[in-house]
């Protein structure tokens, strides 16, 4: 009798094996951290140069930081083959010559994005906003000790709601706000799976402070989009795949409203980075491709390095590359074997 799950585990373990033989099996597209992808790449246009995206002209001329329907990079789409010509001969990257490879591959990662990038300043940013807003002469201690009841509750409800709570409590120093004109951002201190965590609370936590409804229309569209990508399969229904978007380009748009009237204050709450522009191309793939960039993101490939760290610690100096390998090689193996014990049709 043919059982399916034996299939499907011949079927994965055939797909490793393709890649030692020749790259017929690789998969054309890739993804990682900005820093990999301008390494790789070698993209002149990054997030540290004036042209910031290798889809359009944003940048410090056309601002990167509009996000509604006329904004003038919209207008300025490069295709594939004007971002190739655009690139000095020695900026080429070595990708050109893997057959089926474009610019649209080299995909926006959600953990890089939305985790460890936009949301780092959206969160600390709504919060401070809120408080200010609720005692306009707030002073900075006051402020730092409004900042550690707040992470009281946010034990509290992670604890209610069973979800992993920040271990490091907030105070100004990890909010980047140690002074009224910076303009606040998480710490890296606080991992990727706690800030989507963070998302859910904040806006938890806004909704029962009672907060203005611009701070929690912001907080609200980014949870929603969070939400819809925990609780969708692999592709999108056109109905889910709608909800999401909306909720994806609304929070641009709110945050972008948050951020303009801010503009001027000298108690600067909400800063714009290259990573907000990244993030509405994110949204943009998804509605392109109805794909739940959920399972696109690269939470897998950092856990990883951690593990090839751990390999690599445990190898001599002088046989690291072929010793690390080989073991490289013996850990796929036990996953391939794991699957095929944890086959529930299995014998
Ligand atoms: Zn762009």
């Amino acid at each position: 009798m043919v059982r399916t799950g034996q299939l499907e585990a011949k079927k994965r373990r055939e797909q490793i094996l393709s890649l030692q033989v020749d790259g017929a099996g690789l998969s054309v597209r890739s993804r990682g951290d900005l820093q990999a992808r301008v390494m790789i790449h070698k993209l002149c246009r990054n997030y540290m140069a004036n042209l910031c995206c290798e889809h359009d002209f944003a940048g410090k001329l056309l601002t990167y930081g509009d996000f509604g329907p006329a904004a003038a990079w919209k207008h300025t789409r490069l295709t594939h083959s004007q971002f190739i010509e655009l690139n000095p001969p020695n900026k080429q990257t070595a990708w050109v010559a893997v057959p089926g490879w474009r610019k649209e591959r080299n995909l926006d990662d959600l953990m890089h994005t939305l985790h460890l990038g936009v949301a780092l300043c959206v969160i600390p940013g709504l919060i401070i906003d809120h408080l200010i807003r609720t005692n306009p002469a707030i002073t900075l201690d006051r402020l730092e000790r409004s900042l550690l009841h707040a992470y009281w509750h946010h034990r509290a409800w992670c604890k209610e709601n069973r979800v992993p709570y920040a271990p490091l409590r907030f105070n100004l120093a990890r909010f980047g706000k140690e002074s009224w004109g910076e303009k606040p951002e998480l710490t890296t201190q606080y991992k990727a799976m706690i800030v989507k965590h963070l998302i859910y609370w904040s806006h938890a936590w806004l909704t029962e402070e009672g907060a203005e409804s611009d701070i929690l229309c912001t907080s609200f569209a980014l949870a929603q989009f969070q939400y819809k990508l925990d609780t969708s399969p692999d592709w999108l229904s056109p109905n889910d795949k709608r909800e999401t978007v909306d909720a994806g380009f609304a929070f641009l748009q709110f945050y972008q409203r948050l951020a303009f009237k801010n503009l001027r204050s000298p108690k600067q709450q909400y800063k714009l980075t290259p990573k907000f522009h990244y993030f509405c191309h994110l949204v943009e793939y998804i509605d392109k491709s109805a794909r739940n960039v959920r399972y696109e993101h690269c939470y897998a490939d950092e856990s990883l390095m951690g593990q090839m760290a751990r390999i690599c610690n445990k190898c001599h100096a002088l046989t690291l590359e072929r010793t690390a390998m080989h073991r490289y090689r013996v850990m796929l193996d036990l996953i391939v074997l794991g699957s095929d014990q944890d086959d529930p049709e299995g014998p």
